[in-house]
């Protein structure tokens, strides 16, 4: 990487060279186990100028058009959409009339959510499997990928958007300016962009190495998000922090105003530098805390083998498939991963083949230990499993730091 795709500095850091990794979310069919499987770099860096964590996106975009992570497979996430919707409609909407798009609206479960509180609502979506999801449950799709083209159809066949919200996808964008760019020309004047994304400080704080993947190309600072803004034309008014996928923040952009800096935004800017996320040491630290995680939890799992113990994962994950490839967790430890999301079943993780099963299997074939790869989800996973608990089941939990449950 050359510069920052958020505000475009050259002092760039690198300080997690992960090594040569599969798609996080390239799960494979039984046949496709004999083929070659191709991986790409995944070189972890950070800018200097604005704290943005990020990993070059040299994965050709072909790849990413059949997706397989859907929310809808987690109470966690339709909480988190019902409460984004009722914010919406209460705070931003305006007249009932009113646009809202989702820019990488996955299966429809926010704009479904917001149906029924009021506005016209649109997605868009690059994946066509689930664009499909979302057709099926009544909501409009572009399948694109949202870009100045694609902000400029929208605005000539919808008019201008009172409201884009952006979820879970901000920091898949490689090209950011094109993206921030798109929202700005599809945004009315006095409207509002929402846009969640994972927060550098819980990833650095919390030890969540695993959030970067070649499809989680950035994690983000505030004063990322305020750079990139600027240079296209938004900017940021207001911060909300969000405790869903582990630590994020809930960023509202508009038009610029002459209000000129806001103090709720600069506390948050002047706490992400006090946190040290401009400074080199804070970054090595880091990379020795996740070498650290990685050997005690390494020596929990050959402790749990030795003693006779059999251990299945919990929850395929993405972020699960870049510790156990980065880990080198396979099959040798892992006998399966449950999932609850339907479109995993039968598949095998890219780079360890460890299959992956319906939850079910807990009770037909219960194992003594429980890997939670989706520990972000650690609350609701263990709540789901009280039996396998009171069974004599253990979990272990990884991240931030290893742990018997
Ligand atoms: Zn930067």
């Amino acid at each position: 990487m050359n510069a920052c795709r958020a505000c475009t500095s050259e002092d760039l850091y690198l300080f997690l060279p992960l090594g040569d990794h599969p798609l996080a979310n390239g799960f494979l069919t039984a046949d496709q186990l004999g083929e070659p499987e191709p991986t790409f770099p995944l070189d972890v860096y950070s800018c200097l100028g604005c704290g943005l964590i990020q990993v070059d996106d040299n994965v050709p975009a072909g790849f990413f058009r059949n997706y397989v992570y859907v929310p809808s497979a987690s109470d966690a996430m339709k909480d988190h959409f019902g409460g984004l919707a009722r914010m919406v409609a209460r705070d931003l909407l305006g007249a009932p009339e009113a646009l809202v798009v989702d820019i990488g609206c996955n299966d429809g479960l926010f704009l479904t959510s917001l149906q029924q509180l009021g506005g016209r609502t649109l997605g868009v979506d690059p994946a066509s499997n689930i664009a499909a999801m979302a057709r099926a449950q009544g909501v409009e799709v572009v399948n694109e990928y949202f870009d100045r083209a694609v902000a400029a159809r929208i605005r000539a066949s919808h008019g201008p958007a009172s409201v884009i919200v952006t979820t879970n996808t901000f920091h898949h964008i490689g090209d950011l300016d094109e993206f921030t760019a798109g929202m700005a020309h599809l945004l009315a004047d006095d409207g509002v962009a929402v846009v969640e994304v994972p927060h550098a400080l819980a990833i650095v704080e919390e030890n969540q190495f695993d959030g970067v993947y070649h499809e989680h190309v950035s994690q983000f600072t505030v004063l990322s998000v305020v750079k990139l803004a600027r240079r296209l034309g938004l900017e940021v008014f207001r911060v909300d922090p969000l405790e869903v996928h582990g630590g994020s923040l809930r960023v509202f952009l508009r038009k610029p105003t002459a209000t000129g800096p806001l103090a709720q935004v600069e506390a948050w800017t002047s706490r992400e530098e006090r946190h040290g996320l401009l400074s080199r040491s804070t970054y090595d630290e880091f990379g020795e805390r996740v070498d650290s995680v990685k050997q005690r939890l390494l020596a929990l799992l050959s402790e749990s083998l030795a003693g006779g113990r059999r251990i299945a994962g919990y929850g395929s994950s993405a972020r699960g498939n870049t510790l156990l490839n980065y880990f080198e967790i396979g099959t040798d430890v892992l006998d399966y991963i449950v999932d609850r999301n339907p479109l995993k079943h039968g598949l095998y993780t890219p780079g360890r083949h460890i299959p992956v099963l319906p939850a079910e299997t807990l009770e037909s074939a219960p194992p003594d230990d429980l890997l939670v790869l989706a520990w972000n989800f650690a609350d609701e996973i263990l709540a789901q499993q009280a039996g396998y608990r009171a069974g004599g089941g253990r979990f272990i939990v990884p991240i931030p730091e290893p742990r018997v449950v």
